[in-house]
């Protein structure tokens, strides 16, 4: 069984992100990158799966400028086989990246995609529902358990209130939720190891499909700033500011 990962480089998640004086997008200008975090939990359970032996083959393939190479060669070192950079300077849309991806698994051919629920720059949680619907394939979207089944997968959802569980018939298309798994960490040999997998390199334009922006971003904002709160001396005081003041008591 050949399972697909996308994965996708963002801003580290530690890193407080500021937008570009005129707004027009995130300041991108020396800030760490990584590897997006749900998208190192598809990874996490892919290799687990085949550590398991229940996949014989794990491709990493991310869609994007030439150093996402780094996030690729991160997911060599946590155990893909091999990987490919759909390689473009443009920013993509969610539709844009189904598309590519639509293109990859046409070639590849796997039996399961494991993607990220979202990725944490746009929290857009919408490339694995559109590559679904593309291939026309069963999806069992923010998954916290996966159970291969010989030619089904079956998996958990944290729903509100309960768990969910569904069966797809493979080839399928599951989304990662948080709790699916911890990732774990690249040792320094599987980091050495990973330099001589194999790292393919295509140009966007030789894929043959539109990836124009359907969606302008018009500007990106820091949330407005709160005023200073204060210390109130009493119980009356602060049900009277509550009453008076803000207004949200009667
Ligand atoms: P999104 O719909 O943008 O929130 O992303 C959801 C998931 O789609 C991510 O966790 C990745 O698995 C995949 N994905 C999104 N963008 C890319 C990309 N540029 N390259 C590879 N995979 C991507």
């Amino acid at each position: 069984m050949k399972i697909l990962v996308p994965v996708k480089r963002v801003v580290d998640y530690n890193v407080k992100v500021r937008p570009l004086s005129d707004s027009s997008n995130v300041d991108l200008n020396n800030v760490k990158m990584a590897v997006n975090p749900f998208c190192e939990i598809a990874l996490e359970e892919a290799v687990r799966l085949k550590e398991a032996g229940q996949a014989t083959e794990v491709v990493a393939v991310s869609v994007g400028k030439t150093e996402s190479q780094e996030q690729l060669r991160t997911a060599l070192a946590l155990g893909a086989d091999r990987a490919t950079l759909v390689e473009t300077d443009s920013l993509l849309e969610p539709l844009a990246i189904a598309k590519v991806l639509h293109k990859l698994v046409d070639d590849e051919k796997p039996d399961l995609i494991i993607l990220g629920k979202q990725a944490i720059d746009g929290d857009n949680n919408q490339t694995g529902q559109m590559l679904a619907a593309m291939l026309d394939y069963p999806q069992a979207t923010n998954a916290s358990e996966v159970k291969i089944d010989n030619s089904s997968v079956q998996v958990t959802r944290e729903i509100d209130g309960g768990l969910q569980t569904l069966k797809l018939n493979l080839p399928a298309i599951v989304t990662t939720d948080l709790r699916l798994n911890e990732p774990r960490y690249a040792s320094l040999p599987n980091i050495m190891k990973a330099k001589k997998k194999e790292l393919n390199i295509l140009p966007i334009s030789d894929m043959g499909l539109d990836a124009s922006p359907r969606t302008e971003l018009l500007s990106v904002e820091l949330p407005p700033s709160r005023d200073a709160g204060i210390i109130v001396e009493t119980v009356t005081d602060l049900v009277d500011k509550l009453k008076n003041e803000a207004k949200v008591i009667q």
